[in-house]
């Protein structure tokens, strides 16, 4: 092949903004010597995030698996089961689990990937104490039909949004639905901190909780209780201020990417139907092919000229080893062994683009 490409192409690579936006911050660090600890930069970038994203009691921690955790423990839950999605990123499940919790998986929607919400119901028992959906790849998960049973049940809602950046559901932002959403400031995510994530919270006291439970659970000598340490360093918030301004420009790039594949692809590949009342954020370009068979022969020809995209998301959780009980999700088994995300950042150029969906179409 003369129309290689040069460098090792994988499914993400982190967006860095400009050294100098970065070290400005860092010289403020330096000149307050305040490194951790609800440091000033920290408390600055959780009043930008929550302004962006339009939500209210935002609480930015160390990542977010734990983000995940800190809400289990801010409502109290320690046991029981909890209904989640077997097509999402490994933390989803782990995190539950963690907590010394069941997940309970149920099926997904063959269409956008998500919880499917007609199956929920039959997944509840008299231990069931909370719903952990994904909106997964930003897509929305049925956020009305999931609170009506929440309710039904008294059930809480944890929605695992580490993918929903951004994403704007019936005119609002969709981390504002459910009783928490959780983000991930990943390196490899839409936005970033280095490492990072947040809890969203409906309930103000709720999410006084969490505050507390993320230094140790005490103020002073004062001690309410148990806690861990869950806070972010002055170092991470200086990188996420650095990106943030760099959020629109991230997003029409995506964009731009994520239509150029349209373009080349789409009579090639499966792609996912977005519900018709969501903003997408371009999180991610998720492909389904017909067989595993078929994606193992693209992801062949794409390692063979230095592309490496990702199974995202293989295998289904409901499969995972160390899971006491395995449950059947034949939809997200299905799905699992077939999709792939194609690379997507903002460093990717036009000329890659082509050269990964040619390589795509001769595959096939
Ligand atoms: C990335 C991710 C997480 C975990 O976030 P970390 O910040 O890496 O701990 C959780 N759930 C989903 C769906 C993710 O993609």
């Amino acid at each position: 092949m003369t129309t290689d490409i040069k460098e090792k192409i994988f499914v993400t690579k982190p967006y860095l903004p400009p050294k100098e936006e970065y070290y400005a911050y860092v010289d403020k660090i330096y000149e307050t010597g305040h490194l951790t600890n609800e440091g000033p930069l920290v408390k600055e970038l959780e009043k930008k995030l929550a302004d962006y994203l339009e939500v209210e009691n935002f609480q930015y921690v160390t990542n977010g698996t734990i983000a995940l955790q800190f809400a289990l423990k801010a409502f109290g839950i320690e046991d029981g089961e909890i209904i989640t999605t077997p097509f999402s990123y490994v933390a989803t499940a782990s995190s539950i689990l963690w907590e010394r919790c069941t997940p309970v998986f149920v099926d997904i929607e063959p269409d956008n990937f998500t919880i499917d919400v007609t199956k929920i119901e039959a997944a509840i028992t008299e231990k069931t104490k909370a719903i952990m959906p994904v909106h997964v790849f930003g897509y929305a998960c049925d956020v009305e039909g999931i609170q009506k049973i929440a309710d039904k049940y008294n059930l809480k809602v944890i929605y695992d949004a580490a993918h929903a950046f951004g994403s704007q559901y019936k005119g609002k932002s969709l981390l504002s639905y459910g009783d928490v959403s959780t983000l991930s400031f990943h390196a490899t995510k839409l936005f970033h901190t280095i490492e990072g994530g947040a809890c969203i919270v409906k309930d103000k006291e709720v999410a006084n909780k969490l505050a507390l439970i993320k230094k140790f659970g005490h103020i002073g000598d004062e001690h309410y209780c148990l806690g861990i340490n869950g806070k972010q360093s002055e170092f991470h918030a200086a990188m996420g201020l650095a990106n943030f301004v760099h959020i629109p420009e991230i997003l029409a790039k995506r964009k731009e990417i994520i239509e150029l594949y349209d373009e080349q692809l789409n009579k090639y590949v499966v792609r996912p139907h977005a519900q018709k009342d969501l903003i997408y954020n371009y999180a991610y370009y998720p492909v389904l092919f017909k067989s595993e068979n078929e994606l193992l022969k693209v992801f062949e020809n794409l390692n063979k000229h230095g592309i490496y995209p990702r199974r995202y998301f293989y295998p289904s959780l409901n499969t995972l080893s160390y899971l006491k009980n395995q449950q059947f999700c034949p939809i997200s088994e299905n799905i699992s062994s077939r999709i792939t995300c194609l690379p997507l950042f903002v460093d990717l150029n036009v000329e890659e683009v082509y050269f990964i969906s040619k390589e795509i179409k001769e595959a096939l």
